[in-house]
């Protein structure tokens, strides 16, 4: 049977225009690998009526409705109680959802004492329905039947919702899709989302199972494969050759599969090879270091970083010569190299990265552009650099100016073409 599921995304900031329906995209896409039809997307305001008359029509002609957003502990957040009034069910009290949600609380809390009162709420549930624990955000969700028509909600924050979805919502319809779903992810770097597409597009459009969807991520591109089967292995073993296939078509462009992070990929190569790496970085003021040392475990192989930001401090600092600085400037590629031969010299670790760009909003004093970037490796071989040229806003271009660095010391590390 072919079920079909209708979006309901609950908020007044998706009507004013102060937000985009992105979560309405990601669950589209996500449904239509599983083979469930999307014939209706609605979007209401924090109303109960309004959402009450958009729900009974939803019931009327799909038998999925999924609603995003309004499951947070303040008083606009009404979509359980409507939901679960809509379909005749009590909300209960949840004390499993409750414990989760306190320690959550502390860890992102740790010195604010207990949590409010208001934040209880969402430990309410409806009645007998399956809660799905959020490990992305607070609130949690939950799914229910009633009458063959199945109701998951899911919080509105989409790096909340997306993986509830994937997590929590695909084993709940489980049964509806006839077997084990699986799902491999391989992640990119190193090519745009619509340059990837444009070569996959006739592929993709002819892959039933498994079904393959590319996603943009900051900077990067998923590719994410997900196939139905009878049984795991068999669902990992028609995931295997279109995994190869896109290996052959991808290479080295493939960081990984069901993997983190760039950088997480780089503190295991490194911790495998028993590696140190440091960092010099100027327009991402510390972006590199942080963004290793979120990393669990990072202190194996991150033996730390300077932010030169001014040139007195690449010089004094780093030993950037002075001459390079006035005759190139600070962005230069000679520069980049000195940083992190500078910085491999200072820490003694066995690999140095550098980044000196122009974040922007304005071109800098030598009037190089915006975007223009230069990121260099030192140590294992010749010291190489890269130059790009990112655009968008200062944070964009500042996250894809790490995520090059980080391409350079996995290529070094696993001996790729430094590209
Ligand atoms: P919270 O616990 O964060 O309050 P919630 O489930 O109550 O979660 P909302 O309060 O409705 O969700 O929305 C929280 C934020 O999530 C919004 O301010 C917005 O940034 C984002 N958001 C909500 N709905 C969507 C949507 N459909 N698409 C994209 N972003 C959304
Ligand atoms: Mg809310």
């Amino acid at each position: 049977m072919v079920h079909t599921a209708e979006l309901i995304a609950v908020g007044t900031e998706l009507l004013l225009g102060n937000i985009a329906n992105t979560d309405a995209q990601i669950l589209s896409k996500e449904l239509s690998a599983l083979g469930i039809n999307v014939f209706h997307h609605s979007v209401v305001g924090d109303n109960p009526q309004r959402l009450r008359e958009v729900v009974e029509t939803a019931r009327g002609r799909a038998d999925l409705i999924i609603t995003t957003g309004g499951l947070g502990p303040t008083c606009d957040d009404l979509t359980k109680n409507v939901l679960a009034e809509c379909f005749g069910k009590k909300l209960v009290f949840n004390r499993e959802a409750a414990l989760r949600m306190e320690a959550y609380f502390k860890k992102l809390h740790p010195d604010s004492g207990k949590m409010t009162e208001n934040n209880y709420q969402q430990a309410y549930l409806p009645e007998g329905c399956v809660p799905f624990q959020n490990d992305w955000g607070t609130a949690p969700g939950c799914g229910f039947e009633v009458n063959g028509v199945r109701v998951v909600m899911l919080p509105g924050p989409p790096s909340e919702c997306a993986p509830m979805f994937r997590e929590r919502a695909v084993p709940f319809l489980q049964d509806w899709t006839d077997g084990v779903i699986a799902s491999r992810t391989l992640r990119i770097f190193g090519m745009g989302e619509s340059a990837v597409e444009a070569q996959l597009r006739e592929h993709m459009n002819a892959m039933k199972n498994p079904t393959l969807a590319p996603y943009a991520k900051e900077g990067e591109v998923e590719l994410r494969l997900t196939a139905k089967a009878d049984s795991e292995e068999a669902a990992q073993a028609l995931m295997a050759p279109a995994e190869a296939a896109l290996r052959r078509r991808f290479g080295q462009l493939i960081y990984g599969v069901d993997v983190p992070s760039l950088e997480s990929v780089c503190l295991e190569l490194l911790k495998e090879r028993s590696l140190t790496v440091s960092v010099a970085e100027s327009c991402t003021g510390g972006l590199l270091a942080q963004r290793l040392t979120d990393l669990p475990g990072a202190s194996a192989a991150f033996k730390g970083g300077v932010v030169s930001y001014w040139s007195q401090v690449k010089h004094d600092v780093l030993n950037v010569p002075n001459d390079l600085l006035f005759q190139y400037g600070a962005v230069s590629e000679p520069v980049a190299r000195a940083m992190a031969e500078g910085v491999r010299t200072l820490t003694g670790s066995d690999l140095a990265l550098a980044v000196t760009g122009v974040a922007g909003p304005d071109p800098d004093d030598r009037g190089n552009p915006v975007g223009l970037v230069y990121v260099s490796i030192a140590g294992q071989g010749e010291t190489f650099v890269r130059v790009i040229h990112a655009a968008g806003p200062r944070a964009r271009i500042r996250h894809l100016a790490a995520n090059h660095a980080l391409d350079l010391l996995r290529r070094r590390l696993s001996g790729l073409e430094m590209g």
